[in-house]
């Protein structure tokens, strides 16, 4: 893993809320897994895991030598606003594939009893509908959980993640001295 890769860069919100960096994010999945501890540096603006021998900060562009100084572990409150924002986004995915799923069962019963060539014809019709469950069920809860809920739960948690930050920022800036 590598610190400055500009090719290991996924999609970050231009909003103005520098949260959740990937290395964040990883970081912080792995401390709530138990797999690493909430130790090391951090960026002292956006909490980015950094080396320890970079004063700039990757993501935020805080320098550590005039700004904000450089954190030994992600504040509490910084570490359950990813938790909040990953259960959010993961209901609106899971939300959005059983939508899918509901509808492949759904259509797939009319389908069926719509042909007519299904009508005395027991198993083909009990084969046709398992595959349109088998196979649509699938594509369409990926479709829907992947694309539309994961979208929909991203920008919804995004939301929650902002007014998390400006009320950290506020917090934070009103207890420095
Ligand atoms: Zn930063």
């Amino acid at each position: 893993m590598s610190f400055d890769d500009p090719a290991d860069q996924r999609f970050h919100p231009n909003d103005g809320c520098p949260l959740f960096s990937e290395r964040l994010e990883e970081h912080l999945v792995a401390v709530q897994k138990g797999l690493a501890p909430n130790r090391g540096q951090f960026c002292g603006n956006c909490y980015t895991p950094v080396s320890r021998d970079t004063t700039t900060c990757a993501h935020c562009g805080q320098d550590a030598r005039t700004g904000r100084k450089t954190v030994d572990a992600v504040p509490r409150e910084i570490a359950e606003a990813l938790i909040k924002q990953r259960k959010v986004e993961a209901k609106w995915v899971n939300g959005f594939a059983y939508l899918g799923l509901l509808i492949a069962m759904v259509g797939g019963i009319a389908l069926v009893l719509a042909v007519p060539f299904f009508k005395d014809r027991l198993i083909y019709a009990t084969i046709a509908y398992g595959l349109i469950l088998l196979i649509g069920g699938r594509v369409l809860a990926g479709v829907l959980g992947g694309y539309y809920g994961d979208r929909i739960g991203f920008e919804r948690a995004r939301r929650e993640t902002i007014s998390t930050w400006e009320r950290w920022v506020a917090t934070r800036d009103a207890t420095q001295t």
